[in-house]
C-alpha cells in the first residue's frame, strides 16, 4: 500500500508523532479512536485546521478535537511553547526584552520552563520544547536590535 504522509486537507507533508502523544492530546472521548501501533502525523501548516492524521488518512483529528491550542497553528491562544509548564511565547519574549534573558538557562530560571518535562504526552509534537524556546529567544533578541 502506498504511504500517504501528506495532510488529507492541505497536502503538506506532516511531522511524524508518537501514538502515545496523539492519545494524550486528543479530547478524552476521542482517545479510543487513536488506534494502537498506528503511525500518526501532525500537520505543520499554520493555516490548516487538521492537527493529527494517520498514515492512510482514515483518522483525522481537527483543532477543536485536541485538548490544547497548537502553537504552530494560526491564532493559537494561549500560544504555549513549553506545554509541560505552560510557558507561553509571550512570556519568553518578555523575559528577553524586560528581564535580559539571553539563553535557555535564563528562560528556565525566569519562567520555570522545561521543569519536570513530560514532553512525550504534553507537547503536541511529543518532543522537548528546547529548540523552540531557543527559536523564540533568537526572535526576541533580533527584534531588540
Ligand atoms: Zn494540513
Amino acid at each position: 500500500m502506498e504511504e500517504k504522509e501528506n495532510c488529507p486537507k492541505c497536502y503538506e507533508i506532516g511531522e511524524k508523532v508518537k501514538n502515545i502523544t496523539v492519545k494524550h492530546m486528543v479530547s478524552e472521548n476521542l482517545m479510543g479512536k487513536v488506534v494502537d501501533e498506528e503511525t500518526y502525523y501532525l500537520c505543520m501548516n499554520e493555516d490548516c485546521d487538521v492537527v493529527y492524521y494517520n498514515l492512510n488518512n482514515e483518522r483525522i483529528f481537527y483543532k477543536e478535537e485536541v485538548k490544547v491550542p497548537i502553537w504552530l497553528k494560526k491564532n493559537a491562544n494561549p500560544k504555549y511553547i513549553c506545554y509541560c509548564n505552560q510557558v507561553t511565547e509571550q512570556q519568553i519574549i518578555n523575559a528577553v526584552l524586560d528581564d535580559g534573558a539571553k539563553n535557555i538557562k535564563d528562560i528556565i530560571r525566569l519562567t520555570g520552563a522545561m521543569k519536570n518535562g513530560k514532553c512525550e504526552i504534553n507537547n503536541p509534537l511529543g518532543k522537548c520544547c528546547s529548540p523552540f524556546i531557543q527559536e523564540t529567544i533568537n526572535k526576541a533578541l533580533n527584534s531588540k536590535e
